[in-house]
């Protein structure tokens, strides 16, 4: 710009002066607001300054590491702006040099005289430069980020105009340099979150109207999308599966209106129509100014594929494809509860094979399989539809015989079976003929529960064989008498406590990682004056049925904290105590506040104390087992769930529950190197309950094959006879007091020890 331009608009602008500098900083704003470069925006301020003051030129230059970098100058000589770039600041760095270090401003009249120039004014007056004014800008500490200079071509001081002026401009160059580091703040920050959200495995997506308009690569991989682009502004409905859509949209508008964070789990499409399980957490947002949802979305098809597989391995017998034990007490439970209120009857039928064991040892497993399955089969097909066929181990089958008008009518059936068994079995070609031996209880006449019509038609099937087999026997009382040993031993269930015939055992669990004993089980034991000593599954069942199992249970849940309160390991640290609750000690509303009393008697240390649960109660899922959970957890005790695998395994009531521990029943352990599924179904539960950070215990370890594969797992915790039995007390406390080294030992470590991790 030549002088006598400026100066003519220099005389338009004294006229319309404020109106000029309004539509100005209008302009600047919208260079700001349009994502315009610092150097252009600071350029743009410089010339409208420059507008405004007759003969000024104007520059504003960034401090930074104590130099001086030349952001802009618009109206000043190239070759001076490149000569004063990174010249240090100090007291003889000129005017803006000066005011940088010295953080005031500073008013040059004359280059030429003023201290601070010495060592710059020839180049300066070399360009013609004269006057200089500068104004520094300080950040919130007082450093100086940048300066703002007026250069004049003669000598001058400023009016009070011009310095109005001048700081109105330094106003505005803090302005715009702030917005621009904070841009660039939001930029990094930005640039971070992207570079998370976009490399991240979980699937992530931003929602708009149902349509997809952000997705990172996994998402687009995880949906077999070619490219992210291939799914923006596509509807996500085509991608859920029918079924899954109506639930799925409501959960969505849930978390939309009620502006919460939603999680579900739905089966998703990919591209090609293929269905996988997944787990979705939806959480609102805004997106481009619109309403819309974001969401992470994991693919769980391999867990919901093992739920699957355990399930089935707990309900069902992998020989035979027919119910095993289990689902077959579930069943028979159902049939009864409707009989009651049907007023029907239901005969359970229960029979093995004549000769099988020798069958078996003669002709090989192989060929026992093959007849276990043909015997299946051809039980199935004298039976209806609903009714239900059973291996319940071994050569033992089991039917139940539903709404029937009266237990005699079982006789049709019965005489089927026989029939059915008439016609050989062929097997490895040849021609076999096996008999049955069958024995018949009836709901309502020979009992009410599925325990003591087992028991019952156990009884009469023993009677069938002991007739001659190949026949059948109707349960009668007559033959309970002295073989139920259990109604025996109920008469001798009272009192059994003032008697002092109960007392608890301590199997020890050792880490897997050291061999060391950290925690101990308490197992009751009955010492039976006659019969001496009994395991709890011969009479857990009867305290139940008796009601005894409240006050048999207080006792030993005060018990196991009193003995185990001074138990201390090898290195003086103290044993966590595990004990078992049944489900109906759970369904007792006031049992977390009389375990909170006994704490409190006992002086044991609640964090020490771990309540065991079946997966079957926990699965009962009725306000009582929560509420009951939660006031455990409170006073700082953890839940292990026992006999893991043999009820309806889900992983996920286990985040639900906030369960620390989880046991893998005995039954799966005795199958690892036996039974290729079973070995990877204990596999996937490690895996599984580490994903969900909670830690697995093996129990029923007998053998050293076990332990290595549990071991090489990373199986946390084994309990089992391979380390140690059930001990009485006083024994126990003698073990745990012993030195680590003698676990060790007793354990035979493979795996190189590890230091221990320090237990909370
Ligand atoms: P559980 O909780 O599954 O306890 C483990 C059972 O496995 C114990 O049987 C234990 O002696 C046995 N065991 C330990 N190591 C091995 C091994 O290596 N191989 C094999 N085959 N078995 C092993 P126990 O003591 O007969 O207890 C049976 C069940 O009685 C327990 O099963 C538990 O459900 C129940 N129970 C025991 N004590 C109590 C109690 O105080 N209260 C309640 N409610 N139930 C109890
Ligand atoms: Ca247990
Ligand atoms: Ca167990």
């Amino acid at each position: 710009m030549s002088s006598s331009e400026s100066s003519t608009e220099a005389i338009a602008a004294s006229a319309v002066a404020p109106q000029r500098e309004l539509v100005a900083s209008r302009v600047l704003l919208g260079m700001i607001a349009s994502g315009a470069s610092l150097p252009d925006v600071l350029g743009a301020l410089c010339r409208t300054i420059e507008a405004q003051a007759p003969g000024a030129l104007c520059a504003v230059l960034l401090i930074l590491d104590e130099r001086i970098h030349v952001a802009a100058a618009p109206s000043l000589p190239e070759a001076y702006s490149q000569a004063i770039d990174r010249l240090p600041i100090g007291p003889q760095g000129g005017s803006c040099g000066f005011a940088a270090y010295s953080g005031r401003q500073v008013i040059v009249e004359d280059i030429a005289t003023h201290p601070a120039w010495i060592t710059c004014a020839p180049i300066t007056l070399e360009h013609g430069l004269r006057a200089c004014w500068s104004t520094p800008i300080l950040d919130t500490s007082g450093r100086a980020i940048a300066t703002f200079a007026v250069y004049y071509r003669d000598c001058r001081r400023p009016s009070q105009r011009e310095l109005d002026l001048v700081n109105g401009a330094t106003d505005l160059v803090s302005i715009v340099i702030e917005r621009d580091r904070s841009a660039a703040a939001l930029r990094d920050s930005e640039a971070s979150y992207r570079a998370l959200v976009e490399t991240a495995p979980l699937g992530i997506f931003v929602l708009t109207r149902d349509r997809f308009v952000y997705s990172n690569a996994a998402l687009a991989r995880m949906l077999g999308a070619a490219s992210v682009n291939e799914l923006i502004g596509r509807s996500i409905v085509g991608h859920v599966q029918r079924d899954s859509r109506p639930s799925l949209a409501e959960r969505l508008a849930h978390t939309s209106k009620r502006g919460t964070t939603t999680r579900a789990e739905v089966k998703l499409l990919r591209m090609n129509g293929a269905e996988f399980e997944a787990e979705l957490i939806a959480t609102p947002m805004s997106f481009a100014g619109a309403h819309s949802i974001q969401c992470m979305v994991s693919d769980i098809s391999e867990r919901k594929r093992t739920e699957k597989r355990i399930n089935y391995l707990a309900h069902y017998d992998d020989r035979t494809g027919l119910p095993n034990r289990n689902l077959f007490i579930d069943r028979l439970s159902q049939a009864l509860g409707h009989a009651q209120r049907s007023g029907k009857a239901v005969a359970l039928l229960y029979l093995d094979l004549d000769r099988f064991k020798t069958l078996n040892d003669t002709l090989g497993h192989a060929a026992g399989d093959v007849l276990l399955r043909a015997a299946g089969a051809r039980l199935t097909e004298c039976v209806r539809a609903h009714d239900t066929v059973a291996r319940l181990g071994g050569d033992e089958f089991a039917l139940i015989l539903a709404d029937l008008a009266q237990a005699e009518h079982a006789e049709m059936v019965i005489a089927k079976i026989f029939q059915a068994f008439e016609r050989p079995f062929t097997i490895e070609r040849r021609q076999l003929f096996v008999s049955t031996s069958l024995g018949i209880a009836a709901y309502p006449r020979d009992g009410a529960t599925p325990e003591l019509l087992l028991k019952h038609a156990d009884i009469a099937m023993y009677q069938a064989k002991a007739a001659g087999k190949n026949t059948y026997r109707f349960y009668l009382p007559a033959m309970g008498m002295g073989l139920s040993e259990s109604l025996a031993l109920e008469t001798d269930l009272p009192g059994i406590l003032d008697r002092g015939e109960l007392e608890l055992h301590y199997q020890p669990q050792v880490e897997s990682s050291t061999g060391q004993i950290i925690a101990v089980e308490a197992l009751l034991r009955w010492q039976h004056p006659q019969r001496g000593e009994l395991c709890p599954d011969a009479f857990i069942p009867l305290l139940e049925e008796t009601g005894l199992i409240r006050s048999v249970s207080a006792w030993a849940v005060r018990r196991a904290c009193s003995e185990a309160r001074d138990w201390m390991d090898g290195e003086g640290r103290p044993l966590r105590l595990a004990i078992n609750l049944s489900a109906s000690q759970f369904k007792d509303p006031r049992l977390a506040e009389l375990i909170e009393q006994i704490v409190v008697d006992t002086g044991f240390d609640a964090k020490r104390l771990e309540f065991e649960i079946t997966e079957h109660t926990l699965m009962e899922d009725t306000a009582v087992t929560l509420d009951t959970l939660r006031a455990l957890s409170r006073l700082g005790a953890s839940i292990s769930v026992d006999d893991f695998g043999t009820g309806y395994s889900s992983l996920s009531y286990l985040k639900r529950f906030s369960v620390q521990r989880l046991k893998i029943d005995r039954s799966f352990v005795a199958e690892i190197n036996e039974k290729h599924d079973t070995t990877a179904i204990v596999e996937a539960i490690i895996s599984l309950a580490r994903s969900l950070y909670i830690e697995v215990v093996a129990e029923g370890v007998e053998t050293t094959d076990q332990r290595d594969f549990l071991v090489s797992r990373g199986c946390a915790l084994l309990q089992g006879y391979l380390f140690h039995a059930a001990l009485p007390a006083a024994k126990m406390e003698a073990l745990a007091a012993s030195s680590p080294a003698a676990h060790v030992a007793s354990m035979g470590v493979v795996t190189p020890l590890r230091p221990r991790s320090v237990q909370s």
